[in-house]
């Protein structure tokens, strides 16, 4: 037993021990494209563990791009596709994405209807976070509460340490995990958060929302959003976006409902059947997308809808960085 990782060959090691447990999905982040996603492996050597980060999140595990919610035969009764998955451990998540599925489990599993599709995934998956040794440019996790050693969502975190991890044993999920690994626990052992590096200035998020609402008239708004393109990469490669639209369509002699994620960026996205909108403007969609992560989401799931990932400042094409925004419509004034 150990409470350490040695180097990235134990890294390996520790991911080969896993993978060889009977009866589970692995997800870690492989190589895809120029950049990389979270997607399945079956050998450790298929995961991009120097990665420092997964272009694409690890949103899709629980509540995939596109899935079937029912489907019914001519003349028959609909039939539901809840999912029933065998133990999944997402291995080599950021903080910050262990912290964005804390935010997914209120949307879709916080109130009193909870969505059986996402919560029959969620109920069978463990998470493995390593903490970040250099967080990226474009991170400002511990802007939005959260930090480079995070545990928030995580099952067991790896902290950076020298050349290797401590493990961090969060919950008792991770301990099972842990137990089953052949691991030890750090026994409390921890880093001192204030010596390691952050992400982003820290961001005092009531005082943000006020500011925000209170520019929320504000002539600026078309200024400085008048780029966005309206492309929609912002929100799909967000961790903690979470729209969606319901399709019914024909399949082989079925009907078929699937739901598909959608953008709030989209032109269309609330464009009514009488044709009024009543978010014309590209503006308009910037500021509720805004608004939504640093205001509405603090009222309705007391935690903001942006973990900080730096994923929409690094792949907007036209260079929209909603960190200038904060700065412009949340800033001290
Ligand atoms: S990625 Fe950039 S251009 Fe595309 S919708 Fe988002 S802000 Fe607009
Ligand atoms: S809004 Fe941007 S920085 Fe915030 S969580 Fe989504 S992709 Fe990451």
């Amino acid at each position: 037993m150990t409470d350490t990782i040695h180097g990235r060959e134990s890294l390996v090691r520790l991911l080969e021990g896993i993978l060889a447990m009977p009866g589970v999905t692995v997800y870690a982040p492989v190589a895809e494209g120029d950049g990389a996603a979270f997607d399945r492996v079956l050998s450790a050597s298929e995961a991009l563990l120097d990665s420092s980060g997964a272009v694409r999140p690890p949103r899709q595990i629980l509540a995939p791009m596109t899935e079937t919610l029912l489907a019914m035969e001519p003349g028959g009764s609909a039939v539901d596709s809840v999912p029933a998955p065998e133990p999944t451990i997402l291995f080599g998540a950021r903080p910050c994405d262990a912290r964005a599925i804390v935010f997914l489990d209120r949307v879709y599993a916080g109130g009193d209807r909870i969505d059986p599709y996402y919560a029959a995934r969620r109920e069978a998956l463990t998470i493995l976070s390593i903490g970040c040794r250099e967080p990226r440019a474009t991170c400002f996790c511990t802007s939005t509460r959260g930090g480079p050693l995070s545990v928030e969502g995580s099952d067991i975190l790896l902290e950076p340490s020298g050349e290797g991890w401590i493990v961090r044993i969060i919950t008792e999920r991770g301990a099972s995990l842990v137990g089953r690994a052949g691991l030890g626990s750090s026994d409390g052992r921890v880093t001192d958060p204030a010596a390691f590096p952050q992400a982003g200035a820290p961001r005092d998020l009531s005082a943000l929302r006020g500011r925000l609402e209170q520019a929320f008239d504000d002539p600026r708004w078309e200024a400085l959003t008048a780029k966005c393109l309206g492309c929609g990469a912002c929100t799909f490669l967000c961790p903690s976006c979470h729209c969606f639209d319901i399709v019914d369509a024909e399949e082989d002699g079925r009907i078929v409902r699937s739901r598909i994620w959608d953008s709030c960026q989209f032109k269309t996205f609330t464009r009514q059947a009488s044709g009024h909108d009543p978010r014309p403007t590209g503006a308009d969609r910037y500021r509720h997308r805004l608004m939504h992560k640093f205001s509405y989401c603090l009222e309705s799931y007391g935690m903001p809808g942006c973990v900080g990932c730096g994923r929409c400042v690094e792949a907007c094409p036209v260079n929209l960085d909603i960190r200038l925004l904060l700065d412009a419509f949340g800033g001290e004034r």
